[in-house]
């Protein structure tokens, strides 16, 4: 697959204006977006550290998948997303393979990205995520 470097880690929140503080106070960093993801239930918030983002995600229902993430394991590291190119054929490469996805075809994530979720089954315990820039195709 060879990904190009870590495009965002995702870190779970509580309470994303609380958590934008640290970021940005104690970090130094500044937030430049925040983003409502509706079909997943999450609000976003975005910091650039180099070329790797840190995305943080407040659940906007306890249903949602970071609503039942935060339940189980309490606030913390989500996922790492890896940036790659041609994400549908890395999906199906990764079928081919045995590997356990959450997503067979990219979606729409934040930001407009193109995005697909591994299951953490399949990769020693870690939640990654694969993205795409659609103009970087
Ligand atoms: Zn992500």
């Amino acid at each position: 697959m060879k990904p190009s470097h870590i495009e965002h880690i995702g870190i779970a929140v509580k309470n994303i204006e609380e958590s934008i503080k640290f970021y940005e106070e104690i970090l130094g960093l500044k937030c430049y977006a925040i983003e409502e993801v509706k079909d997943q239930k999450v609000k976003t918030a975005f910091f650039m550290v180099g070329q790797t983002k840190i995305e943080l995600l407040e659940s906007t229902d306890p249903e949602g998948p970071i609503g039942k993430f935060i339940e189980k394991k309490g606030e913390g590291v989500h996922h790492i997303a890896f940036a790659v190119n041609e994400i549908n054929s890395q999906l199906k490469e990764l079928t081919d393979k045995g590997i356990n996805l959450i997503d067979k075809q990219s979606r729409k994530g934040a930001e407009g990205l193109d995005i697909a979720f591994i299951h953490p089954k399949s990769t020693g315990g870690v939640l990654m995520e694969i993205c795409e820039h659609p103009i970087e195709k």
